[in-house]
């Protein structure tokens, strides 16, 4: 006979870091956020990608982000894409706009899901302890004490 599943017997998925990314995951151990900068336009990009996005080139390099973000959309999830995340529910997945452009999803926390609204001003939070101890970049609700 079998153990039933539980939400808390399975492992949250983490990212895979590869020799592209290695560079951006060992940031956010750090507690940076990384972009890739092109050398070729100046065009600044996030996810990491092996070319720009803008011109093709692959003269990129890396730019440290400020970490100061508004909420250009979100949704406060009541139904989890992968159920090891049912014991978080509900949470804030948001599409955050960057200071320096580029546009990123990620969690809001530390913050009531009623009180978040579209334009609010976020910040960078990393959160050291998702899987194997990996470091997830979320967001906060900008206060001048963060
Ligand atoms: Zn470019």
């Amino acid at each position: 006979m079998t153990t039933p599943t539980t939400t808390t017997s399975i492992a949250k998925p983490g990212f895979v870091s590869t020799r592209l990314t290695t560079p951006y995951w060992r940031a956010a151990e750090a507690g940076k956020l990384l972009l890739q900068e092109c050398l070729e336009c100046g065009h600044l990009q996030h996810y990491p990608r092996n070319l720009c996005t803008k011109c093709w080139s692959q003269d990129l390099q890396w730019k440290e982000a400020a970490g100061d973000a508004s909420i250009w959309s979100f949704t406060v999830v009541g139904i989890p894409g992968h159920p090891a995340w049912g014991d978080e529910i509900p949470y804030i997945l948001a599409l955050v706009e960057l200071v320096e452009g580029p546009r990123l999803m990620t969690n809001i926390v530390g913050c009531a899901p009623e009180s978040v609204h579209c334009g609010q001003r976020v910040q960078l939070r990393p959160h050291r302890g998702a899987r194997d101890n990996q470091t997830l970049l979320q967001f906060t609700p900008f206060t001048r004490d963060n």
